[in-house]
């Protein structure tokens, strides 16, 4: 029997090393899951603290090799993310066919994977994203706010009375990652980019910090694998194009363009299953000359009154 303590590792020992070793890598797994959704995740501690695994030399050899290098990590180090998005505009998904048709697609997605039920979108938030932005304070919401406002005569302006339908059908993802219902392409797709390159615009001038610097491409997310970043470890890197085959010729539907919300992706959702809103507009297109109006509501959404 080996004595305990003396160099050697008895089998509890060694059960408890290993568990011990198993205990890290989860704690490690875990910590990486939640800091990849961090926005600083991308940022080499090292680098922006001068911190270097050499120690310094001081010939002119090693300077050259110094600037080489710090160049080089430069070049390398991504831009520090101090902007990160925390309110959006949303256009509500109200159609019930295109709810039922989405509920379905998300159990058809369950039922081949039970894991998968924590990243489906729930039921209440289906919505496009017009434009994200960054609101810090009760000063730039109200900012955000009167940007909403300004914004509804230069949509009703585009759309001169029309109507803007959106069709939905098939199914789209974003690097396998996001998945969604996507719209069919064509002038009312045009016009929505519009409406929101002018919401860009709209929300910039107010000094807003807003928009990506990816281009825009409107879509109905039904399911995202970051809501469930523990099935990573499970070996669920991907959604698997199989789970939604039934669907990617699926019509889902026509959604009228209705209503825009200024919308927190932070404060608590409402009981109805939306986001928290902030100000409503209401587009009205129904008939030529009809004056549009106008909802500011505060706190709570138009859908709640
Ligand atoms: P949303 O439906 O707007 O909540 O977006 C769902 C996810 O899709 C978010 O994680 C977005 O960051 C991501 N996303 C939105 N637009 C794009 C895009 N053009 N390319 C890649 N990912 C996107």
């Amino acid at each position: 029997m080996e004595r305990p303590g003396a160099g050697g590792i008895n089998s509890n020992e060694c059960e408890n090393v290993s568990r011990k070793k198993k205990i890290s890598e989860e704690f490690e797994a875990n910590t990486m899951d939640f800091l990849v959704d961090m926005p600083f995740a991308t940022v080499d501690i090292q680098d922006d603290y001068g911190i270097t695994d050499e120690p310094q030399i001081n010939s002119e050899r090693s300077k050259e090799k110094e600037r080489i290098k710090s160049d080089r990590v430069k070049k390398r180090k991504p831009k520090r993310k101090d902007y990160q998005p925390n309110y959006f505009l949303s256009i509500p998904i109200t159609n019930k066919e295109i709810i039922k048709g989405i509920k379905s697609l998300q159990n058809a997605v369950i039922q081949q994977d039970k894991r998968l039920a924590q990243t489906m979108v729930r039921d209440g938030s289906f919505h496009i994203t017009l434009l994200v932005m960054q609101l810090l304070n009760e000063d730039e919401v109200n900012l955000g706010i009167d940007a909403l406002l300004e914004l509804k005569p230069f949509i009703e302006e585009l759309l001169q009375g029309k109507r803007l339908t959106l069709r939905f059908q098939g199914i789209g993802t974003f690097k396998n990652q996001v998945g969604f219902v996507k719209l069919v392409e064509g002038d009312h797709v045009n016009s929505l980019s519009e409406i929101a390159e002018t919401a860009n615009r709209t929300f910039q001038e107010k000094g807003i910090r807003a928009g990506e610097s990816r281009s825009f491409k409107p879509h109905l997310t039904f399911m995202k694998l970051s809501k469930a970043p523990w099935l990573r470890k499970n070996g669920v890197k991907k959604i698997d194009p199989d789970l939604y085959e039934k669907f990617v010729n699926h019509r889902f539907g026509e959604e009228i363009l209705y209503r825009i919300d200024l919308c927190s992706m932070e404060k608590k959702k409402q009981s109805n299953g939306y986001y928290y809103c902030e100000s409503s507009i209401v587009i009205e297109t129904f008939s030529p000359g009809n004056s549009s109006m106008t909802f500011h509501t505060r706190h709570f959404c138009i859908c709640c009154l």
